[in-house]
């Protein structure tokens, strides 16, 4: 296989870097409070998309300290799931998703969230980042890799890869990251494209792995 050049340097660098880096109070530290679970990861991850960490973690405390399984949110109205999860992004359809989730968990996989990806895929609202999510930090299965965002433009700029969507990177980085890093890499990524490579104009002079950067697509940066 071919391994990405210097990749155990370049992650212990960004790990390093990225401890300066971690968002006050709350921030990754929900498993803190929560019980994590395949069911309580899945909500979690729905909750956080287009929201900051800090607001999916209050969000996903208050939601589970008192409704934390299926069963339980299947009987919530939709206006209290609301309640508990407001201000993250659109917690409108989130609250509603959230229920039919918890409905669907019932009806067809026996009250669980299914040990099975293709079938996680199929429950509403739930895509591939979500579903590969739920498999490796709800399951701890260690063969899955979820993208977002920043996991799929950053291998681009580094010129790891050059693909246009995350499916394709989830594809490619498969190839050529060993599975060692699987685990870590999203938080990784995700938290360094918030803070350091981030999407318009990158703060390159600060950046840690500079020198390993091919900066492709970069047109700006800081
Ligand atoms: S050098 Fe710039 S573009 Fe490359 S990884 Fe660092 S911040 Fe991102």
């Amino acid at each position: 296989m071919k391994e990405i050049k210097n990749i155990d340097e370049i992650l212990k660098m960004l790990k390093k870097e990225l401890i300066n880096y971690r968002a006050p109070v709350l921030s990754g530290q929900k498993w803190e409070k929560i019980k994590k679970t395949p069911f309580t990861t899945l909500i979690s991850c729905i909750l956080s998309l287009r929201t900051k960490d800090n607001v999916t973690d209050k969000a996903s405390i208050k939601l589970f300290e008192k409704y934390d399984t299926p069963q339980k949110l299947a009987e919530v109205k939709i206006k209290d799931i609301e309640l508990l999860i407001y201000p993250v992004g659109f917690y409108h359809t989130k609250a509603k998703r959230i229920k039919e989730i918890s409905q669907t968990l019932l009806d067809k996989h026996n009250g669980k969230v299914p040990n099975d990806f293709n079938e996680l895929l199929k429950l509403k609202g739930v895509g591939r980042k979500t579903a590969n999510i739920v498999m490796i930090y709800g399951f701890n299965k260690k063969n899955f890799l979820p993208v977002d965002t920043h996991c799929n433009r950053i291998p681009n700029r580094l010129g790891w890869i050059k693909t246009k969507t995350p499916e394709e990177t989830e594809q490619q980085l498969k190839k050529i990251l060993p599975q060692k890093y699987w685990y870590d890499f999203n938080n990784l990524f995700v938290q360094f494209g918030q803070t350091i490579c981030l999407p318009v104009s990158p703060f390159c002079s600060k950046c840690p792995i500079n020198n390993f950067c091919k900066k492709k697509g970069v047109k700006t940066n800081r």
